[in-house]
Order: C-alpha cells, then sequence, then structure tokens
C-alpha cells in the first residue's frame, strides 16, 4: 500500500461524527449500519457549483444519485432542480416539492403514458430515438409549453470505465450523432418542428477525463449553431450538458472541482458561457458523494490461511458497484473503536467483508488498516452518492438507516432522514 498515511487519516469532523454516532448508539446490534448526511457540506458543495458558473447556468440534480426525498427537499431549498430519468424518480422529485418547469426527463424506454404525464407536466422532455420522436409528435397537447429536444450521442469515445460511458461508438443512449444520415434528419426535424427547443448531451460518469467531455459538448455546441444558423432564429434556446464530474475517492480533497470544470469549459467552448444558450447541468456523483459516508458495525474478525478477514454488515447491498467492480470503485475506509475513538493499532492487510453469501462480497481486498477486532467500526467514505441511496435487495438485507447531521462546535446533531426497513416492511416489497 503506497499511501498508508491516508488510509487511516480521517478529517476532525468524520472523528466527531464517528465518536457521537457511536456514543448515541446510533448503531447497534438492531441496526449495525448506517449512512450518513453532511447537510452543511450539501450546501457548501451547492454553493461552490454555483459560484463556478454563470447566472445563465440552470443546475440539476441527477436524482438516481441519491433519490432521497429529504435529500432532493433539501437541495430543492437551495435552488437545485431535478433531472429524473424513470417514473419512480420523477415521484421523487414531485414528493419533494418540485414542480414540471424545475424537471427534466431523461428515461430511455419512455411509455406513452409516461410521455403524457412529462408533457402535460410542462417538464423538459429529452427524447432518446427516431421512434421516441414520433409518439411525442402524436401525444404532444395543443399548446404545449415546456422543453423538448434530442438527446445526442456525439460518439467521441469511452473514458476509463466502459459501463460509466455514455459516448461510445455504440451507446444505447441517444441518437448517434456521427452515424449516416442521422445529423441530416435531426436537423431536419428540429427546422421542420418549432416545439423542438433544446439538445442534451451526457458523455458519461467517473472516468471521463474533462477533454473528452469537452470534445463530445462541442458537437453539440456545433449542432445547436447550425439548426439556429439554418432556422434563421433562435430556434435552440437551451443546452443540457449533463453531469459526469468525477470524483476523488483517495482522500478528503475535492479535485477536479466545479471550478476547475468550468474554466476548462470555457476555454475550449466560449459558446457555452456567452448567454448564447441558457446552460443547464446535470450533476450527480460530485454533488453527493462526499457527502455521505456509512459506519458499520465490525461483528467478527478471523484469519483464513494467512489472510485477516473483518466481517462488517457493510456489503453487496449496500455497495454493489465496489463488490462487484472493485478496481473501478474502491473506496476509503477509516477504523474507529468500541468508544468511537480513532483506532491506532498496528497496521495490518485486512479483507473487508460485507455480510452477503457470495464469496465476491467484499468492500476492500487485503486493505491495510489498523488490525480490527470485534465491536469496532469502519467508516466507509465518499459513499454520498449511489451507495446507501441505491440499494441491492441480495439475501433479503433491509435497506439501511439515514441520518442528516450538523455539526454546531463541538456537537453533531442527527436527524432521522430514513428509518431502517422492517423485516415485515422486506417481506411486503419482496413478496
Ligand atoms: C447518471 C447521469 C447523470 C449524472 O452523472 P454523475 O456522474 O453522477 O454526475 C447526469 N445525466 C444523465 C443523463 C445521467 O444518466
Amino acid at each position: 500500500m503506497d499511501n498508508k498515511r491516508s488510509e487511516t487519516a480521517t478529517t476532525n469532523s468524520h472523528s466527531l461524527l464517528a465518536q457521537k454516532a457511536i456514543q448515541n448508539q446510533l448503531i447497534n446490534e438492531s441496526q449495525p449500519l448506517a449512512g450518513f448526511i453532511n447537510i452543511d457540506g450539501v450546501k457548501q458543495t451547492v454553493q461552490t457549483l454555483k459560484q463556478a458558473f454563470p447566472e445563465h447556468f440552470e443546475h440539476y440534480f441527477a436524482v438516481k444519485a441519491n433519490s432521497m426525498s429529504t435529500v432532493l427537499a433539501l437541495l430543492k431549498t437551495l435552488g437545485i432542480r431535478a433531472e429524473t430519468a424513470s417514473p419512480g424518480e420523477l415521484q421523487q422529485a414531485l414528493n419533494a416539492g418540485f414542480t414540471g418547469k424545475d424537471i427534466v426527463f431523461d428515461e430511455p424506454a419512455k411509455t406513452p403514458s409516461i410521455i403524457k404525464k412529462i408533457l402535460n407536466l410542462g417538464a423538459c422532455l429529452h427524447i432518446d430515438n427516431f421512434d421516441e420522436m414520433e409518439r411525442v409528435r402524436v401525444l404532444l397537447p395543443p399548446n404545449h409549453q415546456g422543453e423538448i429536444g434530442y438527446r445526442i450521442n456525439p460518439q467521441v469515445g469511452s473514458g476509463d470505465i466502459k459501463a460509466m460511458s455514455t459516448a461510445g461508438q455504440h451507446s444505447k443512449f441517444g441518437v448517434a450523432l456521427k452515424d449516416s444520415g442521422n445529423r441530416t434528419r435531426i436537423i431536419q426535424d428540429y427546422l421542420a418542428t418549432p416545439w423542438l427547443n433544446t439538445i442534451h448531451c451526457h458523455i458519461g460518469s467517473q472516468g471521463c477525463s474533462f477533454a473528452l467531455i469537452a470534445e463530445g459538448l462541442k458537437c453539440i455546441v456545433e449542432l445547436a449553431q447550425e439548426i439556429n444558423q439554418k432556422a434563421g432564429e433562435q430556434r435552440i434556446t437551451s443546452l443540457d450538458i449533463g453531469g459526469g464530474l468525477a470524483v476523488n475517492f483517495k482522500n478528503d480533497e475535492i479535485t477536479p472541482s466545479f471550478q476547475d470544470y468550468a474554466d476548462f469549459l470555457q476555454e475550449h467552448i466560449p459558446a457555452l458561457f456567452t448567454g448564447e444558450f441558457r446552460v443547464k447541468t446535470e450533476f450527480g456523483r460530485a454533488i453527493m458523494a462526499k457527502n455521505g459516508v456509512i459506519i458499520s458495525r465490525i461483528e467478527y474478525t478471523k484469519n483464513s490461511g494467512g489472510r485477516d478477514i473483518v466481517i462488517t454488515h457493510a456489503g453487496a447491498q449496500i455497495a454493489a458497484r465496489t463488490v462487484f467492480m472493485p478496481d473501478a470503485w474502491s473506496l476509503r475506509l477509516s477504523a474507529f473503536d468500541h468508544q468511537g475513538q480513532v483506532k491506532n493499532t498496528p497496521l495490518v492487510e485486512q479483507d473487508i467483508v460485507g455480510p452477503c453469501c457470495f464469496a465476491g462480497d467484499v468492500i476492500a481486498h487485503q486493505r491495510t488498516l489498523p488490525k480490527l477486532t470485534n465491536n469496532d467500526y469502519v467508516m466507509i467514505h465518499d459513499t454520498g452518492a449511489y451507495y446507501f441511496a441505491n440499494p441491492f435487495f441480495y439475501n433479503s438485507l433491509p435497506v439501511i438507516a439515514v441520518y442528516g447531521y450538523q455539526i454546531n462546535g463541538q456537537q453533531p446533531t442527527f436527524n432521522l432522514y430514513r428509518q431502517q426497513q422492517t423485516l415485515e416492511q422486506m417481506a411486503a416489497l419482496i413478496g
């Protein structure tokens, strides 16, 4: 392990959180793990996002990253809107108080009834393909208000994580811009259809370089400018540039920052910054990942074939990506004793494993951490997006409790955001 220090180091606020959560018994025998959301952290992150971009940028949160209604309501109070991609996410956004004009809808497999619902809400609809365009044409109510446009795949290539890349040649999302005839057909559709007034594009998530994202967005800007020029008027008034700002999972530094991204875009695609178009963003991970952690009790430790094994309650049910793609989604851990004090036993390599009944249910392989024993605790960092908010029902493990917290002085205060699922609720859900 080359970075022993950062493996064990944790910020004061994370130590305080662990100490109080453990001393207040928020993690106990019947609730052996829980998620925690840093409310002030979310506020700060949103502030940095807004400061990085000019006024004509509108920021939509990618609801799939954390669809909890408390999180959505918090983001709404901070002036953030909602990017949704399924009927369930739409419902969560509506429950949190978002109205049609604050919502964009991006599901690739929209049924006619969800299309009607989106159009009636006046939410922004992104059309995935030419078949869908024909449906929308038929379903469009007279005098419809609200933005509609194609999702375009500029086919500029993939980032480091193939499963997270949406702008490869064969991506399942959007209309493939470089395929024969498509560009011409898209332009014709926009010119012939006055209610098409926006273009959407999302190059990918985590692992896409600034250069790759900018190359893709440039194609979209050029397409919009060509359409407007041919139309002889500003047909396309807004562009949605998607999300995809990567998160640093190695330490507490926020790098790249929203400002780094904005500066890069401004340098390479100045048209986004002139006000020629309203610009929408759809960040998910970069808003929430670093504002959440999971803390699990350690139930047992043992040694198998010379390897130290640490059995926790945190496995694939809250960290599916990390368990199934450990190299792409390695998470930082820190260790605490039974009183919530930072653990400072000798550093040793240990497998940190979850409760699920399959051999791959390991959240960290041969990780160098202070030697752990039962009744210690492990904190799993940077899990505010796509982890406890996206549970997986393997082994009928319950959805875990989540608390919002704020630290005033030295005193964290906790708000229950979501109760741990009861066994009865679990049974009802599984059917
Ligand atoms: C997932 C997704 C996002 C958010 O991606 P992040 O990497 O979390 O910022 C934004 N837009 C669309 C269309 C997406 O599918």
